[in-house]
């Protein structure tokens, strides 16, 4: 007899096992009812497919989808296990074969939708186990309640002695309570896998100008697969047509095209024929690519659920990916217009609070990941440093000193220049002719050990602290505030953002290409406009861009 490691080698050909799945695979051969939560992707099949195989009898997996079915059992032949499904979409005689094959002991896996009429002669087979995927369907506290769940329960009645496992990637502590009740289990294993998605990076940008900072993202990954989620199928069309327009490789998908044209375009994406997809959340239940390095939502999804579900489909092989949100709250106002038409009921406020819950993920000052997993009730640490509330909320460090030669330097100059003249005055560069005139105030070249970059970086943090404050106009000019006294007469220590840390903003800069020098130059410059709108003020060129310039 094959052990279960042997099987997942051989079988399967993976290396090893992931997350909780030999526990749970340990606990199912032991005849134990068991019950498993594991996220999206997490491989919660294998969890009963490998103890079908080494199980005597047949194993029943119940399942709600009967699109899916198909795929699953022919993914599972192409291994070379025995498998088939019995559903309404099969002939009389196509069903009898199938159960021919069950009773001949031939099959080892047998799917099933949960209103099958199977049931009813269900205990005149060898049975050694019953898998019941997407569990959270027997339940009301779950999203998608299916009312032919509750005959589910049935089943442990019947045959008391075969083990069940019940698998769900969505469900808080209340859903799965009702789960194990509902499904009668007998003093079930419970594994509750993390939810964590480790090599998903979340980001949420200002949906303001999406179109060119979707640019932007997607030039460096010209040959990464991705899906782009659009809430209406229009959108998909357009965006997929301006993004080919750009040179990329994109099809779009949605529920209105015909059925050949969508399951070819599908087909495509899995075969690496075409990398972007664009598509209404009818893409993706299912799909099983395991190299997405990316998901981008251009309109803001209607609950957490979907969000971490559509998300879920980046990063299934485990390596870095990202998920980024183009977020605005026009959105959600326009959403709540949608079910405000509809009228109000229990449904509608539910919706309403999760879709508010939605909003508050895109308003994040804190680790966007800690909320996510707190919302599956799973703790989790303040920082994740995974994602873009983490990797820019950076280390303080003491900078009173550092301040106070700033401040004092725009006191010397009298409130009368901008940031780029007090930091060239601090670090005591001699150009020019009014230079010369300040040259025997006090404070000249006391800053000349930190960089330009640095004191930059330093002049934003006092801005945005209130130390420091700028003039109005053309020629924006560094002006003192109340604050600005409490720092220079030592009253207040200045908490600065370390300067190790100051560099690590993600950006999402275009890669160079063939464009002459002056568009690469006004391209960086917008994209960095782009990226820190309310600074706008202090980026200045450096010489060796305006020499660039002047070619
Ligand atoms: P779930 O049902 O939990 O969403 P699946 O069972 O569909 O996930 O598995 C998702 C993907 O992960 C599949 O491609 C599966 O073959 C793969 N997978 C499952 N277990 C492992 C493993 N131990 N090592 C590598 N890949 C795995
Ligand atoms: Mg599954």
């Amino acid at each position: 007899m094959k052990s279960p490691l042997e099987i997942l080698q051989t079988r399967f050909g993976y290396g090893s096992f992931r997350l909780q799945q030999e526990s749970i695979i340990q606990s199912v051969l032991q005849g134990k009812d068991t019950f498993a939560l594991m996220p999206t992707g997490g491989g919660k099949s294998l969890c009963y497919q490998i103890p079908a195989l080494i199980f005597e009898g047949l194993t029943v997996v119940i399942s709600p989808l009967i699109a899916l079915m198909k795929d699953q059992v022919d993914a599972l032949r192409l291994n070379g296990v025995p498998a088939a499904f019995l559903n309404s979409t099969q002939s009389s005689s196509e069903q009898d074969a199938i159960i021919a094959r069950v009773q001949s002991g031939e099959l080892k896996l047998l799917y099933l939708a949960p209103e099958s009429s199977f049931f009813r002669r269900i205990g005149s087979f060898k049975v050694s186990l019953i898998a019941i995927d997407e569990a959270h369907c027997i339940s009301h506290w779950g999203h998608d309640f299916r009312p032919e769940y509750l005959m589910l329960a049935q089943l442990k009645r019947t045959m008391p002695n075969v083990p069940v496992i019940a698998l769900t990637a969505t469900a808080d502590r209340v859903t799965q309570k009702d789960i194990i009740q509902k499904l009668e289990l007998n003093n079930p294993a419970v594994f509750v896998s993390s939810f964590n998605r480790a090599n998903i990076r979340y980001t949420v940008e200002q949906k303001k100008k999406s179109f060119e900072k979707l640019l932007g993202f997607l030039q460096t990954r010209r040959d990464d697969s991705g899906i782009i989620y659009c809430l209406s199928r229009t959108s998909t069309e357009s965006l997929a047509a301006d993004l080919a327009r750009e040179g990329f490789n994109v099809l779009p998908y949605h529920a209105g095209m015909d059925k050949d044209q969508r399951a070819k375009h599908q087909e495509m994406f899995l075969r690496d024929q075409v990398k972007i997809m664009v598509a209404t959340i009818a893409f993706g239940m299912g799909i099983d690519k395991s190299n997405v390095r990316y998901v981008v939502h251009m309109d803001l999804p209607k609950n957490i659920e979907s969000y971490y579900q559509e998300t879920g489909r980046a990063g299934r092989d485990g390596l870095e990916s990202e998920a980024l949100l183009y977020y605005t709250y026009a959105d959600v106002s326009k959403m709540k217009k949608f079910v405000e038409i509809e009228g109000n009921n229990a449904q509608t406020e539910i919706y309403l609070k999760k879709l508010n819950q939605m909003a508050a993920y895109g308003d994040l000052v804190t680790c966007r990941r800690k909320y996510l997993l707190n919302y599956f009730d799973e703790p989790a640490p303040d920082h994740c440093g995974n994602c873009d509330i983490c990797l820019t909320q950076v280390e303080r460090e003491d900078g009173t000193v550092l301040a106070q030669k700033l401040l004092s330097a725009v006191t010397r100059l009298q409130e009368r220049f901008g940031a780029g003249y007090v930091i060239d005055f601090l670090r005591g560069s001699h150009s020019g002719k009014i230079m010369d005139d300040h040259k025997a105030l006090k404070t000249f070249g006391v800053g000349a050990d930190v960089s330009k970059d640095q004191w930059n970086a330093i002049v934003r943090d006092l801005l945005a602290q209130g130390y420091l404050a700028k003039s109005e106009g053309t020629y924006p000019v560094l002006k003192l505030t109340a604050r600005s006294q409490a720092a220079l007469f030592g009253r207040e220590r200045v908490m600065l953002v370390s300067s190790k840390e100051k560099r690590e903003t993600v950006m999402h800069e275009p890669a160079a290409d063939h464009e002459g020098p002056l568009f690469q130059l006004l391209k960086k410059l917008r994209w960095t406009l782009a990226e820190e709108e309310n600074v706008a003020a202090y980026i200045v060129l450096s010489d060796a861009s305006l020499k660039e310039l002047a070619t």
